[in-house]
């Protein structure tokens, strides 16, 4: 093709593109739902390429708020030029030259739609949602723009245990939800994304590490959150807590925050539950599991107390995530985990903004559901009889030493009902503190 053939392309190309409706596809893009994911793991690269799923991309400015290319495409190659800028070739043919401000790149088409990404020399990762390339000075930074339900199928199996019963799962999901919720502003506006994908805030790697358990979890839980006064609650989690969880004071000084509290890791006389969730996640269960109690008390530990009967793995402060896969084998429901370790907690709803209905700022939070404060030395906790305790667990585990037995009990106990229609909560329509959920989401 000779240069006169290709700048008539180009023109042709500019042309189709103001035509094109820019409306097109805003929809997608103000949900509220989405979150904007900082690819901190990816590094800032000098070539970014994006392969849409479906074999058709939009390319949108988010600064003119315009589309700059709507069409097929099947590979995208993004480089960063001198002075801030990038270049952008679609499938080698056509280049959208020099772009300086926020590219968004969206797969348009029938689903399964993903955009799987290269980030220079690493390896492809997908993603589901969309992904915004953002040239700054040293490199082409990637955000991946997600709907927070869809961004939670990668986080939970990251997070914990892939073969944790569902009712770990259940209580990772909603702690890792809240976490999200509450830590949109975790990174500075500099940052232009809301979380990163790193163990800074929660880990994430797209759709390579979902899997079906985490995914029904996330599914099972929608749009639940824990919530503390009127805002989410600060829902750390760490690996195992040594026996013993320890005050968020002792941990990071701090003030006080009623609901992360040093206590023993279980109930008095019996072992602590990240002892039976160690065990089960190394496939060594040596013990009986102890029967659910109606009901459990939580005795107080001072607040500069670390005290530990085992080795711990994290901060210990919080959801030990250990004693949530115990409690679950042995027959408690997420929410009495999530009781537990954030004692005087409640649960709510979030109510995601139809993406076809007015923006959110528009809304004002509704909170139809008040929150006392805790009796901070000595908290119930009120816990029905769980109809699905696994007997066979309980009484034969010896006879379940080999790794399938324990894969079956699991699976027996994941596929148990985990509620009871008595505990079930009271649903709260909670707009989280505004602007949190709204700003610096398209
Ligand atoms: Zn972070
Ligand atoms: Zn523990």
């Amino acid at each position: 093709m000779n240069s006169t053939s290709r700048i008539f392309l180009c023109l042709l190309l500019l042309v189709f593109v103001a035509a094109y409706p820019a409306s097109a596809q805003s929809s997608f893009l103000n949900s509220s739902r989405n979150v904007r994911i900082g690819l901190l793991s990816q590094g800032l690269q000098t070539t970014w390429q994006i392969e849409p799923s479906t074999g058709f991309i939009e390319i949108f400015d988010q600064s003119k708020k315009q589309s700059v290319y709507s069409g097929k495409a099947d590979k995208i190659v993004l480089s960063a030029m001198s002075g801030g800028k990038m270049k952008v070739a679609v499938d080698q043919r056509k280049s959208l030259y020099y772009f300086s401000n926020e590219l968004v790149f969206s797969a348009l088409g029938r689903t399964p739609i993903n955009l799987k990404v290269k980030a220079g020399s690493r390896k492809n990762y997908s993603y589901r949602g969309s992904i915004a390339i953002t040239p700054q000075k040293s490199g082409l930074r990637g955000i991946n723009i997600v709907d927070i339900e869809d961004y939670l199928k990668s986080v939970v199996p990251c997070e914990i245990f892939n073969r944790a019963p569902d009712a770990a799962q259940q209580a990772q999901a909603i702690a890792a939800r809240t976490y999200a919720v509450r830590n949109l502003h975790r990174h500075s506006n500099s940052d232009n994304f809301q979380l990163c994908d790193t163990v800074h805030c929660q880990a994430y790697t797209g759709i390579a590490r979902e899997i079906k358990f985490a995914t029904k979890a996330v599914k099972d839980t929608y749009g639940k959150i824990l919530t503390f006064g009127k805002e989410p609650a600060n829902t750390v989690y760490h690996s195992n807590c040594g026996g013993y969880l320890i005050d968020s004071r002792a941990a990071w000084n701090g003030s006080e925050v009623p609901y992360l509290i040093g206590h023993f890791d279980g109930i008095a006389v019996e072992k602590p539950f990240c002892f039976y969730g160690s065990q089960i996640k190394k496939n060594k269960l040596t013990c009986s599991l102890p029967k659910t109690r109606p009901s459990i008390s939580i005795k107080r530990m001072p607040a500069k107390s670390k005290k530990a009967c085992y080795k711990n793995f994290g901060h210990r402060v919080g959801m030990c995530q250990d004693g949530a896969i115990g409690m679950a084998a042995i027959g408690y429901n997420s929410r009495q985990i999530l009781d537990f370790y954030y004692p005087g907690t409640r649960l709510a709803t979030m109510r995601y903004a139809d993406p076809s209905t007015a923006p959110v700022e528009t809304q004002k939070p509704i909170v139809v559901a008040s929150l006392p404060m805790p009796n901070p030395e000595q908290i119930e906790l009120i816990t029905p009889p769980n109809p699905t305790q696994l007997n066979a667990l309980r009484h034969s585990n010896k006879t379940r030493q080999n790794s399938r037995s324990i894969r079956e009990t699991l699976k027996q106990i994941s596929t148990g009902k985990n509620g009871s229609k008595a505990h079930e909560l009271r649903k709260i329509f909670w707009t989280p503190g505004q602007p949190e959920i709204s700003r610096s989401i398209y």
